[in-house]
């Protein structure tokens, strides 16, 4: 293909919108001539200021050269037309995707471009330089210092966590809510002087099989989002490696709910040593109380891994919705490459694969970490789950968490417990 007809994509797009269909054409151009992405975006960032999914979903098919490039175009291209939603998407996703290579345009990025509440997250991965820079900026009370500090706090470093507590009631912009909401975005709890952290580098996907995946594809057919008609348009779908072994996904588990009862619904098997000194953990609650009888759930779970509830009522309730249990799988779980090691719900838009174990979790009402009831210490993260998940009963819809959301999984490695609760919109 030719730059003419990309000129025609966009021109097309500016005279009939999205009958023009430009996420078909986008992905033809992937599937013809992947390398002609780059010239293809470098156009939208001029001609489409408002951007849009076709957009977002194809950052995801170019390499990180690519990626480094288009980044530069993007900062360059701002100075001409302003921080438009298209080219302020680039750097969004880039902090996503390749944090590091945003790194050496940090310092033009320290004041607000779209008031999102990612727009920080450029950050991430910023240096000890950067970080003294921050400092100063906090410390000279210049006029970017609440800028400064919000950029702070996202850096996720133990040294960058330590210096915005300490620059707390200096630079944050709504001391109000509290030190512990802003860090606890970025996985990190301070006490007493010390950081904790209650997320993991290290990230692993769930994998389903193929069948799986197709069965996914026909229950998106009237999605509107496009990338999302195929679960194999991302890569996060259908990653490869770690070991060869088959975990267990779904069905029933052996005990039985605390509030109503029921039999307990496995979730999933986390393997041996993934979690600190543990052997393999039974995932398990109960998908009727969860959520709706009760905000969240805690099980102990023993020494081969298995779930008990740990608050068990006498008078037992009656749920309104009696859930069927998630489809019966073996799943494979498989070690995150750096790019896709930081997702977002939001920005992900349906499109990407958001059951995953360690690492960060998506949140979409906000960073939670309850504390375990055992020992009252704040849990970390362990998994997360999200909705659209086939069920037992072939007849059933997808499983959705509330009104579509994710079901996040904390656990206390002193006490054996694991927690559960979910968000949604
Ligand atoms: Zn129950
Ligand atoms: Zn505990």
């Amino acid at each position: 293909m030719l730059m003419e007809d990309y000129k025609e994509v966009v021109k097309d797009l500016k005279l009939r919108g999205w009958d023009s269909k430009p996420f078909d054409r986008m992905l033809s151009i992937r599937d013809e001539a992947r390398g002609d992405l780059l010239p293809f975006l470098k156009l939208c960032l001029t001609e489409v200021p408002k951007g849009g999914t076709f957009v977002d979903a194809a950052f995801s098919y170019i390499s990180e050269e690519e990626f480094k490039e288009l980044i530069s175009y993007a900062i360059s291209e701002s100075k001409n037309h302003g921080w438009t939603d298209v080219i302020s998407s680039v750097i969004d996703y880039a902090s996503l995707q390749f944090p590091r290579l945003l790194t050496d345009h940090l310092p033009g990025l320290l004041e607000s471009r779209s008031n999102t509440y990612y727009e920080k997250w450029a950050w991430r991965k910023a240096d000890d330089e950067l970080v003294d820079q921050l400092c100063d900026i906090i410390c000279s009370n210049d006029r970017r210092k609440n800028d400064a500090w919000e950029c702070l706090v996202n850096i996720r470093n133990e040294s960058a966590i330590l210096k915005a507590h300490e620059l707390f009631e200096k630079g944050c912009p709504r001391p109000q809510i509290g030190f512990d909401t802003y860090s606890m975005e970025s996985g990190f709890l301070v006490r007493d002087g010390k950081s904790r952290r209650l997320t993991q580098d290290n990230t692993y996907h769930i994998i389903f099989d193929d069948e799986y995946l197709t069965e996914l594809d026909q229950g998106v057919a009237d999605s509107v989002n496009y990338a999302a008609l195929s679960k194999r348009n991302h890569p996060t779908w259908t990653l490869k490696g770690g070991d060869y072994k088959a975990y267990k996904f779904g069905g029933v588990s052996e005990s039985a709910c605390g509030c109503c009862g029921d039999g307990l619904h496995h979730l999933l098997e986390i393997p041996d040593n993934l979690l600190a000194n543990s052997g393999p953990i039974s995932l398990s609650t109960c998908l009727s109380c969860l959520g709706w009888e009760e905000d969240q759930l805690f099980y102990k779970h023993d020494s081969a891994g298995n779930p008990t509830p740990l608050k068990v009522n006498d008078d037992k309730c009656d749920p309104e919705f009696k859930a069927v249990p998630l489809r019966r799988a073996e799943v494979k779980i498989v070690r995150t490459p750096e790019r896709w090691k930081l997702q977002d719900w939001g920005l992900s838009n349906s499109r990407e694969n958001l059951n995953r174990i360690l690492g960060s979790p998506t949140w979409i009402q906000g960073a939670e970490y309850p504390s375990c009831p055992t020992c009252n210490e704040t849990m970390a993260f362990c998994a997360q789950l999200d909705s659209g998940l086939l069920l037992e009963d072939e007849d059933d819809e997808e499983w959705l968490w509330g009104s579509g959301g994710i079901c996040y999984i904390l656990w206390c490695s002193s006490c054996n417990v694991s927690g559960m609760f979910w968000q949604c919109t």
